[in-house]
């Protein structure tokens, strides 16, 4: 059984309309920074390294501590980690990877493709991630840092990964065993509550049918009353227990 938790490592503000799918609205919304530590196997697993501090500044977040830090208050130190799963290569879940010097990271070939293809050469892509990050994978991957997986994969019993794809082209999200059930981690598969539950889109997307079923794929995995984290949704530290500021307790 394993024990979940979601580390807040920064804020920021946009509107409704700049972030759902042809959303007329221009209400406040705020979207919460995470990474998440999965505890009680053999050893910790991290799920995304967030990113460092100079992309926080570069990209408006406010209230910012490093992802590492944010670790190290579950007693954990980050050069312990030896696997992050990395749910996709946005800057906000892949730029922070060198504060993890002993991790392999687990990503979808899928994804690595998608941003080392042809994307890259187009404005909408580009400002969604941090390109030296990037070349930092390839480099990474030649030290045998990295794991190309392609579908859905075991990580250890009781923790699998699963390829949603929609919103990048091989986004992956993450289902936990926990005493209190079945854990879903959707990552920017559902970013807000709002997305799964109205199945209302966001705009950053690769497939918007693939988007859609992933919505379907997140309810399937949880079930009836499942315990649903959405990746940047402050409700989570409402629907969930706030161990401390920051550091919420999934189950
Ligand atoms: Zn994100």
């Amino acid at each position: 059984m394993f024990e979940v938790y979601a580390l807040k490592y920064g804020e920021r503000d946009t509107t409704a309309c700049q972030f759902f799918y042809r959303e007329a609205s221009h209400e406040p919304v705020t979207l919460h920074y995470f990474v998440w530590l999965i505890l009680g196997g053999p050893h910790p697993v991290l799920v995304d390294v967030g990113a460092p501090a100079s992309d926080a500044s570069a990209r408006g977040l406010r209230g910012y501590v490093s992802p590492a830090a944010m670790v190290e208050r579950l007693g954990i130190q980050p050069a312990d980690i030896p696997l992050a799963l990395v749910s996709h290569l946005h800057w906000d879940h892949w730029a922070g990877h060198a504060s993890f010097p002993a991790a392999e990271f687990w990503i979808q070939a899928a994804e690595v493709a998608f941003w080392t293809g042809p994307a890259a050469r187009y404005g909408v892509y580009q400002h969604l991630v941090t390109a030296s990050a990037l070349g930092e994978l390839v480099t990474l991957s030649y030290g045998g840092r990295v794991r190309l997986l392609d579908g859905e994969r075991e990580v250890l019993p009781g923790l699998r990964v699963h390829r949603v794809g929609g919103h990048t082209a091989g986004l992956q999200i993450v289902s936990a065993e926990t005493a209190r059930g079945r854990v879903v981690l959707t990552s920017d598969a559902s970013h807000f509550y709002r997305n799964v539950e109205r199945r209302q889109p966001v705009q950053i997307i690769t497939s918007l049918p693939e988007m859609l079923a992933a919505f379907d794929t997140i309810d399937a995995l949880a079930g009836p009353g499942g315990l649903v984290v959405a990746g940047h949704d402050p409700e989570v530290a409402r629907r969930f227990a706030v161990v401390e500021p920051g550091v919420v307790r999934i189950a």
